[in-house]
C-alpha cells in the first residue's frame, strides 16, 4: 500500500547575527536525509565562495520574471533594502513533500508568512540572538563601531525581532551552546504534529 505520509515544511528565519547558517549547516548534518534545504532562487549576484545550485540559484533578473510568470515560485520577495529578488521555487518543496521528505526553508520574515498562507501546518521557527539588550550588549563588544552604526542596526535588529511571535517557536541560539540549539529545532521539528493553528 503506498504511504500516504507527507514530509514536514519547516521555515526558519532569524535576523543576522542570530547564527541561522551555522545553525542551519548542523541541522542538515544531523537530520539528512530526511530532511532537505529548499534552494532559494535570488537575482542577486553569488558573493565569493558561493555555489549555484547549492547556495542558491543565481538568475538574471529577466530569467527570474519569467519563471516568476510561468508560476513556478511559491513566494517571491525583494528584500527589504537590498534591492534583489529572492524566491522559493515550487521544485525545491512540493515533490519532496509528497515523498515523504522534509523541507527547510531559511527566509525571511514576509516570505515566511506568505508560505503559511499556503501550508498552515508548516513549522515556523524564528531564532533569535536573545534578548533585545543582549544584542546591544553583543553589538557594542567590540567597542569600534561608531554610535550612529551600531544604532543603525539595532534599528533593523528590532524590526526583525518585532515578528517574532508570528512564529510558532522561537528559540534562542545563546552563544557557545550551538549545539544545544541545533538539539532543539531537530526535537521541535520531529515532535510538531502540524495540527495547531499559527
Ligand atoms: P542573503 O542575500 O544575505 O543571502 O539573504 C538576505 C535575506 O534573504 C535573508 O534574510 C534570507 O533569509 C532571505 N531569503 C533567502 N532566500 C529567500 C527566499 O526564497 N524568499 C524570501 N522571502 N527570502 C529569502
Amino acid at each position: 500500500m503506498p504511504s500516504s505520509r507527507t514530509g514536514k515544511l519547516v521555515i526558519l528565519s532569524g535576523p543576522s547575527g542570530s547564527g541561522k547558517t551555522t545553525v542551519v549547516r548542523k541541522l542538515l548534518a544531523l537530520a539528512e536525509p530526511s530532511l532537505k534545504l529548499s534552494v532559494s532562487a535570488t537575482t542577486r549576484p553569488p558573493r565569493a565562495g558561493e555555489v549555484d545550485g547549492k547556495d542558491y540559484h543565481f538568475l538574471s533578473t529577466d530569467e527570474f520574471q519569467r519563471r516568476q510568470a510561468a508560476g513556478e515560485f511559491l513566494e517571491t520577495f525583494e528584500v527589504f533594502g537590498n534591492g534583489y529578488w529572492y524566491g522559493t521555487l515550487r521544485s525545491e518543496v512540493e515533490n519532496r513533500l509528497s515523498e515523504g521528505i522534509s523541507v527547510l526553508l531559511e527566509i525571511d520574515v514576509d516570505g515566511a508568512m506568505e508560505i503559511v498562507k499556503q501550508y498552515p501546518a508548516a513549522v515556523t521557527i524564528f531564532l533569535s540572538p536573545g534578548s533585545h539588550a543582549e544584542l546591544e550588549r553583543r553589538l557594542r563588544g567590540r567597542g569600534t563601531e561608531p554610535e550612529a552604526t551600531i544604532q543603525r542596526r539595532l534599528a533593523a535588529a528590532k524590526r526583525e525581532l518585532a515578528a517574532m511571535n508570528q512564529y510558532k517557536y522561537q528559540i534562542v541560539n545563546d552563544a557557545g551552546a550551538v549545539n544545544e540549539t541545533v538539539q532543539r529545532l531537530a526535537d521541535v521539528i520531529q515532535n510538531d504534529s502540524g495540527d495547531d493553528a499559527l
